[in-house]
């Protein structure tokens, strides 16, 4: 582990020094490079036009994912459309000055909101078809009932409410998009690519479209032929793939994302344009990027499936499962937007449920009745306390955040000095982070626990 976040800052920042309690998290470092690195991600969408191929355009950091326009011979085609019509009509006015043809399609490569809520600005008075996967919004229905909870981590996980002071960026996505008008320019498909793909010929270019289900199950991949130009969707992005949201998702299919990175990389594309960062150019990058990304993904999964099979618990196994050496230090798989930890959890839960095959777990005890017994352990109320202060004294923060949440539940506690403790250490693990939603989700809940939002128990 050590050696891993001390080579890969090596690489990215020249100089990180690593403090032993640093060194648990997978995505933490020295404060310093910590920031430096999300800053350096941040040229990854800086907005600007990229000149993919001759009659390829991608549009980046106009909005939090990237949009792109094909010229063809007597129209244009749209890959992906940003989050509503206000962002998407800024990328069209900076697209009109490589070609001012009519938009003869539109394509989602999958129906994320922020690749589908702007297609109306593209497409004025015409009536161009919308292409869309097989079973296109099946990610969107799920999990409606727990919407208001999903809200509220979703802003902590983008960091939505935070200061310009703690604010970075989202791992693949730039702060500050224009949201306002989110989904108001969505169009409904009027073409369904099937399971078995299509091939068109759409204003004189060669298309192919392939379902390639991953982080959503109505994902696809699009492929020019004569251009050699891929659209990974949100299947690939420069850094380690969000196999779990924490804002709260049901399981994506991990294994079907590792298959459908390598189907991409079997195209041996001259170019790879991802859904959120720059796209990767040359044969050579291109093909690797995505062939080490579908072997990353699959390695996870697989050391997660042996350890399950070996009696392993998700606790220990998120401890244990790391990339494959020789994939620590590739630029695209830093853990910027997704993490490996969380990953693990996910494939143990969305294999196998909630319960770890431990008899201890199948009835633990009720939190407030465990946090007593924590507390005659430690020999009282006051010394469980004081260990929670002794912990965030040391920057032991995971440790004080863990004892700030027995010490919550007891009557008899300073539950005042117990809530500051936790607002502390969850500023001291985000100043270490480099996970972009890991930094934004302890900052948002820890001005969300200072200015009293939450309740007395702290949910
Ligand atoms: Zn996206």
């Amino acid at each position: 582990m050590t050696k891993n976040i001390f080579s890969l800052c090596l690489v990215l920042l020249g100089v990180c020094a690593l403090t032993a309690q640093n060194a648990r998290g997978q995505t933490q470092a020295e404060p310093d490079t910590a920031l430096r690195m999300l800053t350096t991600q941040q040229q990854q969408f800086e907005q600007g036009i990229v000149k993919v191929s001759d009659n390829v355009f991608t549009a980046v950091g106009f909005h939090g994912a990237n949009t792109s326009m094909i010229v063809g011979t007597d129209g244009v085609i749209i890959v992906d459309t940003l989050m509503g019509p206000t962002s998407a009509a800024n990328a069209l006015a900076t697209f009109r000055k490589y070609s001012d043809k009519p938009v003869k399609a539109i394509i989602y490569t999958h129906s994320h909101g922020d690749h589908i809520g702007g297609a109306s600005a593209f497409v004025g008075d015409a009536q161009p078809d919308v292409y869309a996967a097989d079973g296109f919004g099946s990610a969107e229905g799920v999990n409606q009932a727990v919407d208001p909870v999903k809200a509220r981590r979703n802003v902590r996980q983008f960091g939505r409410n935070l200061p310009p002071t703690e604010s970075t960026n989202r791992g693949v996505a730039p702060t500050g998009t224009i949201d306002h008008d989110r989904g108001k320019g969505f169009l409904p498909p009027t073409v369904t690519v099937p399971s078995s793909g299509l091939k068109a010929t759409i204003a004189g270019v060669e298309i192919e479209f392939h379902i390639g289900p991953g982080e959503t199950d109505d994902a696809m991949f699009i492929w020019l032929p004569k251009e050699k130009v891929l659209f990974a969707g949100d299947n690939f992005y420069s850094s380690f793939p969000n196999l779990y949201a924490i804002r709260g998702t049901a399981y994506r299919d991990v294994l079907s994302w590792s298959e459908s990175v390598a189907k991409m990389a079997e195209l041996k594309p001259h170019v790879v344009v991802p859904g959120h960062t720059m796209p990767i150019q040359g044969q050579e990058a291109a093909t690797t990027a995505l062939t080490d990304y579908s072997e990353a993904i699959r390695s996870v999964y697989d050391q997660t499936v042996r350890g399950i099979n070996a009696g392993k618990g998700p606790d220990q196994l998120a401890h244990e499962v790391k990339l494959p050496e020789h994939l620590q230090d590739k630029p695209y798989l830093i853990q910027f937007y997704g993490s490996v930890p969380h990953a693990v959890r996910a494939i143990y839960t969305g294999l196998l449920g909630w319960y770890d095959g431990n008899p201890t777990t199948l009835n633990p005890l009720e939190p407030r009745l465990k946090a007593k017994k924590m507390a005659e352990l430690a020999g009282g109320t006051q010394r469980l306390s004081a260990q929670m202060e002794a912990a965030l004294a040391k920057n032991d923060y995971q440790w004080a955040l863990e004892l700030a949440d027995h010490v919550k539940w007891l009557e008899d506690a300073d539950r005042e000095l117990a809530r500051k403790v936790k607002i502390e250490a969850l500023r001291g693990l985000a100043a270490r982070e480099y996970n972009a939603p890991n930094r934004n989700y302890y900052l948002s809940y820890a001005n969300e626990l200072e200015s009293g939002q939450l309740s007395d128990l702290w949910f």
